[in-house]
């Protein structure tokens, strides 16, 4: 077995044998869940705003060998800089060299799961150049020396009590303190590393070819802060956040907010056209937007693999699967967890390292039935686990038992040859360390149904 699936079966099982988790995590999906009950409503046809969204990111991805073109020349009129970066090494090699250039010692970041993926903030720490995440969530698993959990709310994974504690020991507030307190002393301390940073970093919700800008998206005002007083914002984003113009914004913004948070509208929306004009009075005097492919070229490729660069990173499949709510978020092992983190995981990261990420699904649907643009998530957790078969990565033991499986299924004979008793024996001791190991015994019927079947009409 490989180290990666190793960890990601021990770590799911001790997650889904913690009842203490499991709580924190039914609460906090119980409050997105009825908040979104309300968000949908603002839909005359959720559905046809579902199909919609569906067509505006076909018809982007399909063209994106020109969409992105466009965004680079306009994005460039506008004043920004606009690097190709094909991969994480390459992306990191980029961004030390703006950091070198500006000798910057210290730099902020708003929220962004592309810099979690190229993993940034250790490189960064490396180079001796100190990072701060803004984003409170995000700012709470800094702390803690922790990925985020979930790709819309990082420390889902904490209650309140968890953080007071947290900042009880780090900053000596009561151990009482209410939420707004404990938000207030988040929001000293990053105060002054916004006047300080020379850089501020950011990822991106949304790149619009016709206009040349990038579309942040945000509840807390950080990344306005983080995009404000550095004299240079980086953008990092996936190249699968393409977007054609701004009436496709006008149509996702809402969309995005509903099913993230269950918001009528997020509280901040911004756009950015590149660095600040002359008669502007704040704002970066330089902006780099970095396109990230790190796979996403792979996934493009596979004609049927594509509809999953069309995530808009809403969380919905995250909160309603099944299997996320018992083995949260870190077991995954990967920057996008979840059924999408399943999906595109393996492409990203190596088939053979996270294919078991595939399997690590019930294929009940839940997830295709929330997706606000209507991915087939389950139907392409089936095509990842065939494109793993066709790549020869079953281990040897699963190709000779489907094989031998097979054999004995198409033929009367065979299955008939071993009597029902040592089946079911045989049966029962197989799934004994699998199946059975946290479940109760299989029972089996006396006799089999060709058994039953003769008996009745014989
Ligand atoms: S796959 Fe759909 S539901 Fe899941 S994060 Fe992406 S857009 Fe949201």
């Amino acid at each position: 077995m490989l180290e990666t699936q190793a960890i990601f079966l021990t770590d799911s099982q001790q997650k889904a044998e913690s009842i203490e988790h499991r709580d924190k995590i039914r609460f906090n999906i119980s409050k997105y869940d009825q908040t979104v009950d309300k968000g949908v409503k603002q839909y005359a046809n959720l559905n046809l705003a579902r199909e919609r969204s569906k067509i505006i990111k076909w018809r982007a991805i399909e063209d994106l060998d020109q969409t992105l073109i466009r965004f680079e020349s306009n994005f460039t009129k506008n004043g920004g800089k606009v690097i190709w970066a094909k991969d994480k090494d390459e992306a990191l090699r980029e961004i030390q060299k703006i950091v070198k250039a500006k000798k910057a010692k210290s730099i902020v970041k708003s929220k962004s799961m592309t810099t979690e993926e190229i993993e940034l903030n250790h490189y960064l720490e490396k180079m001796g150049t100190e990072v701060f995440e803004t984003d409170l969530g995000e700012f709470i698993v800094q702390l803690l020396g922790e990925k985020p959990y979930h790709i819309v709310t990082p420390a889902m994974h904490k209650s309140k009590d968890d953080v007071g504690k947290l900042f009880n020991e780090r900053f000596g507030t009561p151990l009482n303190a209410s939420a707004e307190e404990l938000t207030l002393i988040a929001r000293d301390i990053l105060r002054d590393k916004y006047l300080n940073a020379e850089i501020g970093i950011t990822g991106g919700n949304f790149i619009i070819a016709d206009e040349g800008a990038i579309a942040i998206t945000e509840n807390e005002g950080n990344a306005r802060l983080t995009t404000a007083y550095p004299k240079t914002h980086i953008a990092v984003i996936g190249i699968e956040k393409i977007v054609s113009n701004l009436k496709d914004i006008a149509h996702f913004w809402p969309l995005l907010a509903t099913f993230g948070t269950g918001q009528k509208i997020t509280a901040y929306n911004t756009l950015f056209f590149g660095p600040k004009k002359p008669d502007e009075i704040d704002g970066p005097e330089e902006m780099y937007v970095i396109l990230l492919d790190n796979g996403r070229s792979d996934l493009l490729a596979k004609a049927d693999m594509r509809e999953s660069l069309y995530c808009i990173r809403c969380g919905a499949c995250l909160n309603a699967c099944p299997v996320y709510q018992n083995i949260g978020g870190h077991s995954y092992g990967t920057t996008y967890s979840g059924p999408i983190g399943s999906v595109i995981s393996p492409h990203y990261k190596g088939m053979e390292e996270f294919k078991h990420l595939s399997f690590a699904s019930s294929l009940c649907g839940n997830c295709t039935q929330v997706c606000p643009v209507k991915i087939n998530i389950h139907e392409l957790l089936m095509k990842n686990r065939k494109h793993a078969v066709n790549d020869g990565l079953s281990p040897m033991q699963e190709k000779w038992g489907i094989y031998f499986w097979k054999k004995t299924m198409l033929s009367r004979k065979l299955i008939n040859l071993i009597p029902s008793k040592i089946k079911q024996f045989g049966f029962k001791l197989i799934f004994k360390n699998t199946w059975t190991k946290n479940r109760a015994e299989l029972k089996f019927p006396k006799k089999s149904f060709n058994e039953q079947w003769k008996d009745r009409f014989k």
